[in-house]
């Protein structure tokens, strides 16, 4: 069954018991992998391209560290892929996001709005500018921030003080609002820019699983002030960690430059910091890596593309499950595969699937459900809870897929 409307339909009674599809839908991922036996990894990175060529480059001429010709090289290679005028390349997504918010100017005490769905660091990283998490519901349409519910939710919990947006119950500011292109699925960015405008609240993308993901033709991470990409080893383009900074203001991308350098003004001796800086700059030897793996971007999106098509295909016609399609609006990276379950089915899934080795997922636990973040504001949460309830993710590294490769 296809998905697309906000109201999906999975049908309650399925003429399978639970274990029966259980088994099924293991097959069936297995069929669409392509590898009928051994370990099916969730994610596992491919080094296919020039890899080797340029981390031996870089431990030949002994440029390791934090300057050499691979970074500048690696920048300006994301910036060709995204679209996006500056990249920055860090240490990892986490940095990428707390320069993020500093750089927008988010303060000690003021609450940046944030989806409950995503992965920990989007919420530790408002953490680390001392300020607050303020949780906002999904869609099951795009995985990302509902505009509908936040348009509503900042219509009724919010008021204007002189230039900020204020949490009329807490009295603090709303400097931000952070979208999560989930699963590498584009968030409904248009209507979403719209009530950042109207509100006049600041617009950060977390693209860390997005790289190659587009969004009515254009790269996503190109409608926030500050994006933020992700380079960790599950992602699709590994630098083994890493992470980058985009952004279009080429003051902003100055800054960014600056302040994740130890904020070290230039000169062949002095070390002079003209204010509060970080070491967060990605070394050479993870850029050389990276770059290796731009180049051969292209051909892992096709492949993710196919695995996709494959899954949707295996899929379609069985009852209580659905292979999860993003708005046709976007284009997704496909970084990881979905699907929708009947209520009661991803608990024994999960067990099933595991034991006959193949690495499957759930959603992360809501933020709102962390110890840490429990009483932070929120709004009603209930897509998120669903989702996290019954929302799968399926094997789809770029070696999958292909009746040629077996075993990778
Ligand atoms: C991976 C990821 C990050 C963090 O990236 P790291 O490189 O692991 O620090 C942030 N947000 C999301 C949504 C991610 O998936």
């Amino acid at each position: 069954m296809l998905i697309g409307q906000e109201t999906l339909v999975l049908s309650k009674s399925t003429s399978k018991s639970p274990s029966e599809l259980v088994k099924l839908v293991c097959e069936k991922i297995r069929l669409s992998c392509k590898l009928e036996t051994g370990e099916l990894p969730l994610h596992e990175p491919s080094f296919e391209s020039n890899e080797w060529k340029y981390v031996k480059d870089c431990i030949d001429s002994g440029w390791v560290s934090s300057v050499g010709k691979y970074v500048n090289a690696f920048e300006d290679k994301l910036c060709e892929v995204t679209g996006s005028k500056r990249a920055i390349a860090v240490s990892n997504g986490t940095s990428a996001l707390h320069m993020a918010f500093r750089l927008a100017g988010v303060l000690p005490g003021d609450e940046v709005l944030v989806p409950s769905i995503t992965f920990v660091a989007t919420a530790n990283a408002i953490s680390y500018t001392q300020a607050i998490p303020h949780f906002v519901d999904s869609s099951k349409t795009s995985l990302g921030v509902c505009p509908i519910k936040l348009k509503l939710w900042l219509e009724k919990s919010t008021k204007r003080k002189k230039d900020s947006l204020i949490n009329a119950e807490t009295g603090r500011r709303i400097a931000a609002l952070v979208v999560v292109h989930v699963l590498g699925h584009s968030a409904d960015l248009d209507a979403i820019s719209e009530i950042c405008k109207e509100y006049q609240i600041k617009l950060i993308e977390d693209a860390a699983e997005a790289l190659g993901t587009y969004y009515k033709g254009r790269h996503v991470g190109n409608d926030g002030l500050i994006s933020c990409l992700s380079f960790n080893g599950n992602k699709t383009v590994t630098t083994g960690g890493g992470g980058a900074i985009l952004t279009n203001d080429d003051t902003i991308g100055d800054i960014a430059k600056h302040i994740t350098t130890t904020a070290k003004v230039p000169h062949a001796w002095h070390f002079f910091h003209d204010q509060l800086g970080f070491n967060y700059r990605m070394p050479n030897l993870n850029a050389a890596l990276g770059l290796a793996q731009l180049e051969i971007l292209p051909e892992y999106l096709n492949r993710k593309s196919q695995l996709a098509q494959n899954y949707e295909k295996a899929f379609f016609e069985v009852d209580g499950v659905q292979f999860f399609m993003p708005p046709s609006n976007t284009k997704s990276n496909n970084w990881l595969n979905a699907l929708m379950l009947q209520d009661g089915l991803l608990e024994p899934l999960l067990d099933y699937s595991h034991k006959h080795k193949i690495f499957t997922r759930p959603l992360w636990t809501p933020m709102h459900e962390l110890p840490m973040y429990s009483l932070c504001p929120k709004q009603n949460l209930e897509n998120a809870q669903w989702l996290f309830r019954n929302l799968i993710t399926l094997p789809s590294g770029p070696k999958l897929g292909r009746a040629s490769v077996q075993n990778g």
